[in-house]
């Protein structure tokens, strides 16, 4: 469901992982997972304030939690909306937890701005849009670029409230040459794509934001991506452009 991804990085004997998978188990087999593969997170990192993104903790509760200063300003307009959504789709798919969500220690990071990880940077790119938060990490030396809720195989763009068609283009435009300087673009549903898989769905990406912006009732959409959840999703865009 939702093809969630957590992608950890490292340099040295320095690990972060950023966003997170959804279900229990998943979470529950992460630290195991990401050992076995040498990774031991110090620290966590989220895109933006969603609640699917928000779920590390769950897995690595010692951990603080690194956010760009639009997602810490986000969850205090929002105080407790996280956890509300976090139960209600564990209410609508039947999913119970060991416990309840709790963000702990939060650490606000400049955006645009550098992280330091071991002896190397992450890049934080401005990536707001899809809501009124978000943050793109740029792992340049080891190519690795972590979207968030872009350049999905699976979803178009999606507006939700607090996100606006112009800051969407925008962030694509700001992407492409992170995109072209990447070899493995993570979305935050999905599967991570090579720089021209990321290049084709940036482009079409664009293409769907014209339709969007147009009113099209019935755009063509993507290739792999053109199901009823997508129209639904473009329904919705619809009826928030419309009443922005
Ligand atoms: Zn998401």
């Amino acid at each position: 469901m939702w093809q969630t991804t957590a992608t950890a990085v490292r340099s040295g004997t320095e690990a972060l992982l950023i966003d997170s998978p959804y279900f229990p188990d998943e979470l529950e087999a992460l630290p195991g997972l990401v050992a076995g593969a040498g990774f031991e997170p110090d620290g966590l990192l989220a895109t933006h304030a969603d609640f699917d993104h928000l779920l590390g903790r769950l897995a690595f509760p010692g951990l603080a939690l690194g956010l760009g200063q639009a997602t810490v300003e986000r969850l205090h307009r929002e105080p407790g909306a996280a956890q509300r959504d976090l139960r209600d789709h564990d209410a609508e798919f039947y999913v119970s937890r060991p416990s309840p969500l709790a963000l702990g220690q939060v650490q606000g990071l400049p955006v645009p701005g550098r992280l330091e990880l071991g002896d190397e940077e992450l890049e934080l790119h401005p990536a707001e849009g899809h809501t009124a938060d978000g943050t793109a990490i740029f792992a340049r030396t080891m190519g690795v670029l972590v979207v968030g809720d872009y350049l999905s195989d699976l979803e178009i763009p999606m507006i939700s409230e607090g996100g606006s068609l112009g800051e969407y283009r925008s962030t694509l435009a700001r992407l492409s040459p992170l995109v072209e300087a990447a070899d493995v673009v993570v979305p935050g549903h999905g599967s991570p794509h090579d720089r021209d898989a990321a290049l084709r769905l940036l482009d079409e990406d664009a293409d769907y934001l014209d339709a969007l912006e147009r009113g099209d009732e019935r755009p063509r959409l993507p290739s792999g991506r053109d199901t009823k959840a997508q129209r639904r999703i473009h329904a919705e865009n619809l009826a928030l452009i419309g009443s922005s």
